[in-house]
């Protein structure tokens, strides 16, 4: 049976990543400062500790693993990264974390590693133009990113290809652009765009208004988590050694988004822009290098995973408020 480790186990991407494995056949090692927020691992052993402590990182990697995948990060949505409140925690943290895992590859045998890159590495310059965002792989340099997240992501990229160049580690690398799903943060702070989207129209009346940070008019693209996993899996078995993009090429306003969830709900709801962290003005993923380099992109259509996601953050909505009423 071969061998899986995945660093993260605990978090959104990670524990559906885990559930994927386990599907096609994999053993799994999870390791997390925390178990899965939302039911339990079907990991085959989770390791609970901090991943900043190199002497952690070589017991979950023990001797070792066929495919070892990186997702552990100090991260969250706009409000979390954009505010800067949170800047030297994302970089110590997250850089530390990879520090470790790259420094353990040299003594431990891993097959290959996934490396969960960002979108947000892109070059604000770029990003200007809320219409044509450029986010094409090679446009990353000269770098620019606008946030320290973004700077500690494209390090930790640059490491990773330095210890495959020097050491042999087998690495493969995505840049993720905002993946959403069922069982990601949903409220707290952390939460991404999508999840608080669906939040706030669940908590929200019929014909009542939710706020929506910036104007609304910065556009972003969003990908269903289940078809973010199908290119992790793609990327990771194929020989590509560059960081590919893995994200929907369906552009869409902050405002958009939220109507559409609004329409999905069935609700009358008024959209309020208020001032709020927003990140770059516009983003979309360009998926002209994975379908080149993998014969596959992301296709399915916005609306079915929002709707799916919606039904699970309304459920999480409706339950907490039972919840606060029985105490
Ligand atoms: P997440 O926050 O749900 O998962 C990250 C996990 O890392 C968390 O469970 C957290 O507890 C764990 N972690 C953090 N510090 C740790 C430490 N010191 N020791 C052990 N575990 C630690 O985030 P996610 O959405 O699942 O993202 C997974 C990866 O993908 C991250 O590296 C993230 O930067 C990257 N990424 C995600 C998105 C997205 O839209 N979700 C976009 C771009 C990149």
């Amino acid at each position: 049976m071969p061998s899986s480790v995945v660093l993260g186990a605990g978090g959104f991407i990670g524990s559906h990543l885990v559930k994927r494995l386990k599907r096609e056949g994999f053993s799994v090692r999870g390791a997390d400062l925390k178990r899965p927020e939302f039911g339990e691992t079907v990991a085959d052993d989770f390791m609970v500790g901090d991943l900043r402590d190199p002497a952690f990182v070589h017991s979950v990697l023990g001797d070792g693993a066929d495919h070892v995948y990186q997702l552990a990060a100090d991260m969250g949505g706009a409000g979390f990264i954009f505010t800067g409140d949170n800047d030297a925690d994302v970089m110590h943290n997250s850089a530390t974390i990879n520090l470790n895992v790259a420094d353990a590859s040299r003594t431990v045998r891993i097959g290959r590693l996934f490396y969960s890159s960002s979108a947000c590495i892109y070059p604000e310059r770029n990003q200007l133009d809320p219409s044509t965002p450029v986010t094409a792989e090679a446009s990353a340099y000269p770098a620019a990113p606008d946030s320290e997240y973004g700077w500690e992501k494209l390090f930790s990229e640059r490491m990773y290809a330095a210890y495959s160049r020097n050491y042999g580690l087998t690495v493969r690398m995505a840049r993720f652009h905002n993946i959403f799903g069922e069982e990601g943060t949903w409220t707290g702070g952390r939460e991404k765009a999508p999840a608080a989207m669906c939040r706030k129209v669940a908590e929200a009346s019929d014909g009542g208004s939710i706020e929506v940070w910036g104007d609304g008019l910065q556009t972003r693209s969003f990908l269903y988590i289940e078809e973010c996993l199908e290119g992790v899996r793609r990327l990771m078995e194929s020989d590509v050694t560059e960081p590919l993009n893995i994200g929907s090429e369906e552009m869409i306003t902050i405002n958009g988004l939220a109507e559409m969830v609004a329409e999905l709900s069935g609700k009358s709801i008024t959209i309020r822009n208020i001032p709020g962290p927003t990140g770059v003005r516009g983003r979309n993923s360009d998926n002209t290098l994975i379908r080149e380099r993998l014969g596959w992109a992301p296709s399915e259509s916005l609306k079915d995973g929002i709707e799916r996601t919606y039904a699970w953050v309304a459920r999480r909505v409706k339950e907490s408020a039972e919840t606060a009423v029985s105490t």
